[in-house]
């Protein structure tokens, strides 16, 4: 045996002594209920089962709950500028939960339940056959950046960009900080959203982008982001949450 061959099998023999010491000291724990795992998953069968899948019918553009057939009553009577905004899970109970602790806990190890969390968004037959240009995460202002020390779409977006196998691009910045009372009124939230983005450097884009963030709610952060994008050149714009 060569000298180079068993340093190799050294090497190997290390790392899987180190896992398995790994394994023992640090057992997986689930992200919902903090129980003992030992599924390759970050949520126990219970947190899994207390999740609600977005069932059908839902608006094809906005994915909101509709009565079939019906108009959707949350943008039937607006043009949004994404084709769709794709979403996995209603936002409430644990979701919920997992969100907050995300966005306002620092847990960014959250970042890995996420990512599981997003398959069956990325699953959605509305995103099937796209060829992305680029992954892109609706940003914060920087003060709200500064303050939460991350952005939870970036997070999300780097699952989506490993996923896709696409780049990850911060084309957008936010213009202006969040209004308290935009945040509860739905008519003044969305004309606060109206030109609340423009690309971070000027430039000319082509192709089709997917934005992510983390909950889709009257789907109007995503429609600003997504003009910004189309007024740049991008010839179709798509979106991804994990809850809607
Ligand atoms: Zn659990
Ligand atoms: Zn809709």
């Amino acid at each position: 045996m060569l000298v180079s061959e068993i340093y190799l099998k050294v090497i190997a023999l290390f790392s899987k002594v180190s896992n398995v010491l790994l394994e023992l000291f640090y057992p997986l724990h689930c992200d919902g209920c903090d129980v003992a795992l030992f599924e390759k998953s970050h949520l126990c069968q219970e947190c899994w089962g207390s999740l609600k899948p977005l069932a059908k019918p839902f608006c094809e553009i906005c994915s909101c709950k509709i009565v079939a057939d019906a108009r959707c009553p949350n943008c039937a009577d607006r043009k949004l500028h994404f084709v769709a905004g794709v979403s996995a899970f209603q936002y409430d109970g644990l979701m919920r939960t997992l969100l907050y602790r995300l966005k306002y806990g620092r847990d960014q190890r959250l970042k890995k339940v996420m990512g599981e969390l997003l398959v069956p968004a990325l699953q959605d037959e509305r995103l099937q056959g796209i060829f992305f240009e680029a992954i892109v995460p609706v940003p914060l202002h920087p003060r709200s950046e500064r303050e939460r020390e991350f952005n939870q779409a970036q997070l999300l977006a780097c699952e989506v960009a490993l996923h896709y196998q696409r780049p990850l691009k911060s084309l957008l910045q936010c213009l202006r900080p969040a209004s308290p009372q935009a945040r509860s009124d739905r008519k003044k939230r969305m004309e606060h959203r109206k030109n609340l983005f423009s690309l971070r450097l000027p430039q000319q884009l082509s192709g089709n982008y997917l934005l992510v963030d983390d909950v889709l709610t009257t789907g109007a952060t995503l429609d600003a982001c997504a003009k910004a994008l189309l007024e740049a050149g991008a010839e179709g714009v798509w979106a991804i949450t994990v809850a809607r």
